[in-house]
């Protein structure tokens, strides 16, 4: 699955860090529980709020790990390399071996459960949704996605202290860009795919002919300017 923003990634321009992984899912894809667990938390806005695609509608589920769960999903941890520049392992307070583990699924369109509720792994819980990305998929974020964190205490506003990075624990197939000159002095884009284990599975290269370099570096310009108009909202609830 493609990312659109990493832990600790400073999303387009903005001050506030990023705290989950966000992961491509177009609007309306079912959403399952990851695991055993308990609904925790459940966040949903009016009516109203939604039609307007308000700011701050974001609509949002929190799953505890079951107990007996726990040992399982621990064991998922991996070893994983960041790939993207400022993106980080863990935050300072996120206790690995804690009993109390998180798991958060943002903006969706559609939420199934309630607090209280027991689910299982494979469980529809919701579908993806844009609620709470200012703009729909425009302006805070590259696409429609479903954001997606992992925690140790479900605590908020308190920034990437007790989050880690869901990569560690999460089969995501990841890709990095990278713009480099040839041996004929030439541009060319480099796509660098990465695996489930974080090593490279596959490489694409394509020369950038000058039409393509003056359109990347509109598009760039495009980018840029649009970062200044929006702010992301999502970030942090
Ligand atoms: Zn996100």
């Amino acid at each position: 699955m493609p990312y659109n923003a990493v832990f600790l990634d400073k999303k387009k321009g903005g001050s506030r860090t990023h705290q989950g992984l966000d992961i491509y899912a177009e609007e309306g894809t079912l959403t399952y529980a990851c695991v055993d667990g308990e609904i925790t938390r459940v966040k949903k806005s009016s009516q109203e709020k939604l039609d307007y695609d308000e700011d701050d509608c974001n609509q949002y589920i929190v799953l505890k790990i079951s107990q007996e769960s726990l040992e399982l999903f621990q064991k998922r941890r991996k070893k994983y390399e960041p790939l993207h520049s400022g993106e980080i392992i863990e935050g300072p307070s996120f206790d690995k071996s804690s009993n109390d583990l998180y798991l958060v699924y943002m903006h969706m369109r559609q939420i199934f459960v309630s607090v209280g509720q027991v689910v299982s792994s494979g469980q529809p819980i919701g579908t993806t949704g844009r609620t709470g990305v200012k703009y729909g998929n425009d302006i805070g974020t590259s696409g429609p996605h479903i954001h997606f964190e992992i925690k140790s205490k479900d605590t908020y506003h308190d920034g990437l202290t007790n989050r880690c990075n869901p990569s560690l624990y999460l089969d995501v197939e990841q890709y990095k860009i990278k713009y480099i000159k040839n041996e004929q002095g030439k541009q060319e884009k480099v796509i660098e795919i990465y695996d489930y284990n974080g090593s490279v599975s596959e490489i694409k290269r394509s020369n950038l002919d000058s039409n393509e370099n003056l359109k990347k570096q509109k598009e760039r310009k495009e980018k840029g300017n649009r970062t200044k108009q929006g702010k992301t909202k999502f970030e942090d609830e």
